[in-house]
């Protein structure tokens, strides 16, 4: 891979021995000289941090709002969607692994290119420019310099995420986004802990914190066996309605895939119980992939 457009990261700190500590997401890793983090997308390079995926993306596509999945902001309208590689989570169900684990071939563009792509694609009915593919939040330095620029111009920016951020650098880009989807994968730690290599109790905070800010919709894939117990959904659903009854909850169906291909298809009666019992507390909650 290229790293000829590596910038400077944010939030991290030297420490000894040239090592270099990131606090960007609740990893907190701590990288030694020539090393990468965690997310393989910051890399302590003579003792500073880079960030490696700056201006470098893997996929763009004019996709439906309702793609991301978003179906209560701007319904009906479309949105340029950009991706990078790299994810701070390693989910064994992962349905983007070829980018977020492996090496994907990559184009270079600016932030003010990408927001031009995005205002020359109003007129076919683009609403602004989508973060999402790879986990935005380690694409942060890239997706801040855009989002500033694009709300400059009148664009939507919306985040696709896993929400395994940290506060501070969540508090710092929140001015600029309008709406986001965050996963919640599931709603027991030791589901995180074990399946995705994260923790949930930040991802709640996340969801906790980014609906005061903007527009919130989540996301959880219903894995057979794994979280797809109506108990956990409605411990889930309940914690949800404490935020707010109407945050959207997409309920997702789950298909083969990554390091889970053995794993059989949700069957579709147990995301129908779900629903039944999602509504008893959201009042929009909404099946996909079904
Ligand atoms: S953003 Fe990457 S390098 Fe930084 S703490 Fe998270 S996983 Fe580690």
């Amino acid at each position: 891979m290229n790293y000829d457009n590596a910038k400077q990261a944010r939030y991290y700190n030297k420490i000894e021995e040239s090592k270099v500590h990131c606090f960007l997401c609740p990893h907190n890793c701590i990288i030694k000289p020539e090393m990468t983090g965690a997310c393989r997308a910051r890399k302590n390079i003579g003792g500073e941090l880079f960030s490696l995926n700056y201006g470098l993306v893997t996929s763009l596509s004019l996709d439906p709002i309702e793609k991301k999945p978003l179906r209560r902001f701007h319904p009906g309208s479309l949105i340029l969607s950009a991706g990078s590689f790299g994810c701070n989570l390693k989910c064994s169900f992962c349905q983007n692994w070829t980018i977020a684990h492996q090496d994907a071939d990559t184009a270079t563009v600016a932030p003010q290119a990408l927001v031009s792509k995005a205002m020359s694609l109003k007129a076919k009915g683009n609403i602004g420019i989508a973060y999402t593919y790879n986990e935005p939040s380690i694409w942060y330095e890239f997706v801040h310099d855009t989002c500033v620029f694009a709300k400059k111009e009148g664009l939507s920016n919306v985040l696709v995420t896993n929400g395994f951020i940290s506060h501070e650098p969540l508090m710092g880009i929140l001015p600029f986004i309008d709406a986001m989807n965050i996963d919640v994968k599931a709603f027991t730690s030791g589901f995180y802990k074990d399946i995705c290599k994260g923790i949930l109790d930040n991802v709640k905070e996340s969801v906790e914190l980014a609906s005061q800010h903007c527009h919130v919709e989540v996301t959880t894939l219903v894995i057979p066996d794994l979280n797809d117990s109506l108990d956990e959904i409605e411990r889930l659903s309940k914690w949800l309605s404490s935020i707010s009854p109407d945050i959207p909850l997409h309920l997702s169906r789950f298909f083969p895939n990554y390091k889970m291909s053995h794993v059989n298809p949700t069957p579709k009666e147990t995301l129908f119980a779900a629903k039944k019992v999602a509504d008893n507390y959201l009042n929009h909650v909404y099946l996909g992939n079904i």
